[in-house]
């Protein structure tokens, strides 16, 4: 008997999630309910994914960077609070 597995792997700490591999398309997305077992998880460029402890640096430098963008090009970094 073949045992199958597949795993979500974290590209940066290495963390892993098994799912299930009959699901040929593992969705990722911050939509993900809590609970499930890729919640928090996030896919990035080059197929790579990302564990919710490495994510949260991740999106923290991505908006950084995106605002420094702006701010480069002119635009106009509005705060706001959540
Ligand atoms: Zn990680």
């Amino acid at each position: 008997m073949h045992i199958r597995k597949a795993a979500v792997i974290c590209d940066r700490c290495g963390a892993k999630v098994e799912v299930d591999p009959d699901v040929k398309h593992v969705i990722i997305g911050p939509f993900m309910e809590p609970g499930e077992p890729l919640a928090g998880w996030l896919a990035v460029e080059g197929g790579r994914h990302l564990c919710p402890a490495c994510a949260g640096p991740y999106l923290a430098k991505k908006h950084e960077m995106e605002a420094e963008l702006r701010r480069l090009s002119g635009g106009r970094t509005i705060e706001f609070d959540i």
